[in-house]
């Protein structure tokens, strides 16, 4: 069923992306803390999207959650349960991206670089473009840095088939984690609505996600 605020946010989008601003940046006034709009979004923290714009929010109408590649941590379940059940929001948008940053390594290759081993640091500073400096320490945390599945592109590939099925995957896995958590309601009075976009940073256009569908295989 389509989410009212979801499809009206998609349609400042197609505005968004011929040209025309329909985020206000003055000061609002006096508003209340929950999100007038009832929405909360999670995206990508890449520069390049300016969530606020693209989707032509007002100050007051959303959450805005955001980390590298808008993946669906811990943290950002966290933001969206307390979004939900104490601020009232219940329409949740996934936003990932092309030429996303995420699909340029892997999680056991960053480790490996930044634990000092050589032939990481030597691909990750040909996938980057930037001269890799390796910390040659271990550390316990972060647990995972998320990158997305499959094969490893350079940064800021041009979008392409191969690369649009791995962000497709990873939107839909987000979209799985958020909608099997125990403690996001997805059906009876209180459900909580999730869809999920791929957002073209060449074009400024939201293309959505189906889901069910396939999350990724490790060949
Ligand atoms: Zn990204």
């Amino acid at each position: 069923m389509a989410s009212s605020m979801t499809d009206r946010y998609l349609e400042n989008n197609k505005q968004y992306a011929t040209g025309q601003a329909l985020h206000k940046p003055t000061h609002p006034g006096k508003q209340p803390i929950q999100p007038s709009k009832r929405v909360a979004v999670l995206a990508c923290m890449d520069a390049r999207l300016d969530v606020e714009d693209l989707l032509g929010l007002q100050t007051g109408d959303a959450h805005i959650i955001r980390n590298a590649g808008g993946v669906v941590s811990d943290d950002a379940i966290r933001c969206l349960i307390i979004s939900h059940h104490l601020l009232n929001t219940n329409e949740i948008i996934l936003i990932h991206h092309t030429r996303c940053g995420m699909l340029a390594f892997t999680d056991d290759l960053l480790k490996a670089g930044l634990e000092g081993d050589p032939a990481a640091e030597k691909l990750l500073g040909q996938a980057t473009g930037r001269a890799f400096t390796s910390c040659k320490t271990s550390s316990a945390t972060p647990l995972a840095f998320h990158a997305f599945r499959g094969q490893i592109e350079r940064l800021d590939a041009p979008r392409d088939a191969k690369n649009m099925e791995r962000l497709t995957w990873d939107v839909r896995r987000g979209m799985s984690s958020i909608l099997n958590h125990p403690w996001i309601p997805t059906s009876g009075a209180d459900a909580v609505t999730v869809r999920g976009f791929i957002y073209d940073v060449d074009t400024g256009k939201l293309e959505e996600v189906a889901h069910p569908g396939p999350m990724g295989s490790i060949g």
